[in-house]
């Protein structure tokens, strides 16, 4: 499993599929545990991330790490990744292009992580994954598609500008683990939207 993440990671590196490797300082493929149950799929690399190689270690990233220390768990116990794998110029929305050719780098994520659930972070990943608009009305909500199972919640990054958003994210966050462990104990878990594929 390792060894084939390690080819998703160069293909990622030295992805030139899009224009966004013309101005991006890094790609940033995904980061974490290959054997988790779950895995978080953001937009796109903002500026830390782009000088970094690595997704969500920047504010947003900060707010995501504590909304999972909140549900007990650490970061490292989970894989995290983004829709698009280079940053957009001034952290301007991914074009449908660039989404469209760049999803072939989390199909493949998806095929070796097999996670029991994706947990899908904010409007631009729900349209992305999904074909959803309007997260609002479908956060905390379960999805399937194509038998896969998602979680909606809100992207990190807009805890930042409203305080009250902390708690939706947080206990967004414990449902999905708790929805985990259902699932580990051979639960069958509710299916609020099914998506077409
Ligand atoms: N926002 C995202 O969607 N992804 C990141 O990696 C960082 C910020």
């Amino acid at each position: 499993m390792s060894s084939q993440i390690d080819t998703v990671i160069q293909n990622v590196i030295y992805c030139t599929k899009c224009d966004l490797c013309k101005t991006r300082t890094n790609a940033v493929p995904g980061k974490g545990n290959v054997s988790s149950d779950v895995m978080f799929v953001g937009e796109a690399p903002g500026k830390n991330e782009d000088l970094r190689g690595e997704p969500f270690i920047g504010v947003a990233g900060k707010r995501l790490s504590a909304a999972l220390e909140d549900a007990g768990i650490s970061r490292d116990e989970v894989y995290i990744t983004n829709t698009v794998k280079c940053r957009p110029p001034n952290n301007r929305v991914p074009s449908k292009l660039e989404r469209e050719t760049c999803q072939e780098h989390m199909k493949k994520e998806i095929e070796i992580i097999k996670p029991k659930i994706i947990c899908v972070l904010g409007n631009t990943a729900f349209g992305s994954v999904l074909g959803g608009t309007e997260i609002t009305k479908f956060r905390g909500k379960v999805g399937r598609k194509n038998n896969q199972l998602y979680f909606i919640t809100i992207h990190p990054a807009a805890t930042i500008y409203n305080q009250k958003l902390v708690d939706v994210l947080s206990g967004d966050i414990k449902k999905l683990f708790g929805l985990i462990r259902e699932l580990k104990n051979g639960k069958k878990i509710a299916i609020d939207i099914e998506f077409s594929p």
